[in-house]
């Protein structure tokens, strides 16, 4: 059983990181997603709501679990009997902060291998961090986040 773990604060979850999971899900037999609870980039969407999102739009598929990660993500990787963590490479502005990680995690627990993945080419501009600020702005979402998410926003945003 060849198993991964996507991790990230997921906030929300957009249709770059649905792409990521699609690949990694050919590449693995499972692909565990694991929410951060990130407090310290105080996210708009609660943990609760961000797990439910991503349980709603990876329902149908077959190999991909959702999971909270609380602590270090080598550890969860090393309980969940994973060997790969995957991460989305948009842009070379990704790279730096990934290169770091990936190589503290590896000095932290060296069975722990990372991936990186490119989206498809549509999706390299998209983060949940931009979705969030077109929506604060009253922007329609709809093309880069799942239905869930855009009926979220408009109650969180009370439009
Ligand atoms: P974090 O807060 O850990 O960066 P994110 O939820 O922003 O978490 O992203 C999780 C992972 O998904 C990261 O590896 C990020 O680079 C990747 N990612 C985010 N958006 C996209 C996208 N549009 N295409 C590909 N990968 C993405």
């Amino acid at each position: 059983m060849r198993r991964a773990i996507y991790p990230g604060s997921f906030d929300p979850v957009t249709n770059g990181h649905l792409d990521v999971i699609e690949r990694a899900r050919k590449l693995f037999d499972e692909v565990v997603v694991a929410v951060a609870h990130n407090d310290q980039k105080q996210p708009l969407f609660t943990l609760a709501e961000r797990l439910d999102f991503l349980g709603q739009v990876t329902a149908s598929l077959a190999g991909v679990k959702v999971a909270p990660l609380d602590g270090l993500l080598v550890e969860f990787a090393v309980q969940q009997n994973a060997h790969a963590v995957v991460r989305g490479l948009r842009a070379v502005s990704d790279f730096e902060f990934e290169f770091q990680m990936a190589l503290m995690n590896r000095k932290l627990e060296a069975t722990v291998e990372t991936i990186f993945l490119m989206p498809k080419e549509e999706y390299t501009y998209l983060s949940s961090r931009i979705v969030k600020e077109i929506a604060r702005l009253g922007g329609d979402v709809g093309k880069f986040v799942p239905p869930c998410v855009v009926e979220s926003f408009a109650r969180k945003l009370q439009r």
